[in-house]
């Protein structure tokens, strides 16, 4: 089958030709219908130059975190699996921590390899996961759902959140209106009264955002920030400036949320925020919000906006990803 491997750190990804891989005790084996990229994915590619300590990743692996597709084979001691089953891969927690004890899969104490991170991810034709991180997802496409389980999930963890804070009267900004922000927009639509400004550096993006329903489209530039204008800000890029931003904006007692990865960091001090404000990060969504989420999608209220690429253009896919050309989210169907 076809994958693309990274091979070393720093080095270019390749697609090659592998053997379709067997599931092993307590695994699923997938036909992947579509994988999400990702800007973790370029994270990955040109950023890293060892694994983190804590997942020891070894190389070469497949890429791809994103993932949808049919339930093919089930390895040995799984069981409730439907062949052809539509079905998506989300974090696997240890199951028996504190943390997974509460239904926080994704904080799990012990961290482990994940599908993408660790384990041959999803850029391929078929995919192996534990059998504790696939979630079937109904009748829906399963290259549709795949960006739910990132894009979709990332962000419906960080509207959950601060959901008490979304009463009627209040104002949300979104930073960033790409894979994740482009699906909270939807998720406060549905889930709340709030208003909702959006800010991105792209056109298109603040035009799809005016489509999904933001009541307010700005460019993501200095004047564009006014202070004290938020009750809630979802950081879904995560640099500095943003995250300045963020606080210029949020008022007492709000919460700014920080999704993104873009590395930033602030002076942080008793007055960079007003009182009572709250400044925190995020990791992916919990596996009942996942399910949560499927329902809402099911039931029409949230559609990932997504264009699909073949295997054979990941690169190219990338590529666009890296300069912000993609609106939404892009999907490599094997
Ligand atoms: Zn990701
Ligand atoms: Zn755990």
């Amino acid at each position: 089958m076809k994958a693309y491997r990274l091979l070393a750190w720093q080095q270019a990804p390749q697609l090659l030709d592998i053997p379709v891989p067997e599931p092993g005790p307590g695994q699923v084996r997938l036909k992947v219908a579509g994988n999400g990229i990702c800007q973790s994915d370029l994270h990955l590619i040109h950023e890293w130059t060892a694994s983190p300590p804590h997942i020891k990743v070894e190389l070469p692996m497949t890429i791809g975190h994103e993932v949808g597709g049919w339930i093919d084979k089930e390895g040995p001691g799984v069981s409730g699996f439907e062949q052809g089953q539509a079905a998506v891969i989300t974090i696997a927690g240890c199951g028996h921590c504190r943390y997974c004890a509460q239904g926080w899969n994704q904080y799990c104490m012990h961290k482990s390899k994940q599908v993408g991170m660790g384990l041959d991810g999803g850029l391929a034709e078929y995919v192996v996961a534990p059998a504790n991180a696939v979630v079937p997802v109904g009748n829906m496409d399963p290259a549709d759902a795949a960006p739910l389980t990132d894009a979709g999930l990332s962000s419906y963890h960080a509207v959950k959140r601060v959901l008490p804070l979304l009463t009627g009267g209040a104002t949300v900004a979104i930073i960033g209106v790409g894979g994740l922000g482009h699906m909270a927009i939807q998720e406060i639509k549905t889930m709340s009264a709030a208003r909702i400004i959006a800010y991105d550096t792209n056109e298109i993006s603040l035009a799809l955002a005016a489509e999904l329903g933001a009541d307010l489209c700005l460019k993501s530039e200095d004047p564009h920030f006014e202070a004290g204008s938020a009750d809630v800000v979802l950081d879904f890029v995560g640099a500095g400036p943003t995250i300045k931003a963020a606080a210029r904006m949020i008022r007492p007692r709000g919460h700014i949320v920080v999704v993104g990865r873009g590395g930033g960091s602030v002076d942080f001090t008793h007055k960079f925020m007003p009182y009572g404000a709250t400044l925190s990060t995020t990791f992916g969504g919990s596996k009942l919000e996942l399910m949560e989420l499927i329902s809402l999608v099911e039931a029409g209220h949230i559609k990932p906006h997504t264009s699909r690429y073949a295997l054979d253009d990941v690169e190219l896919a990338l590529g666009k990803l890296a300069k912000g050309e993609i609106i939404g989210r892009a999907v490599i169907v094997p």
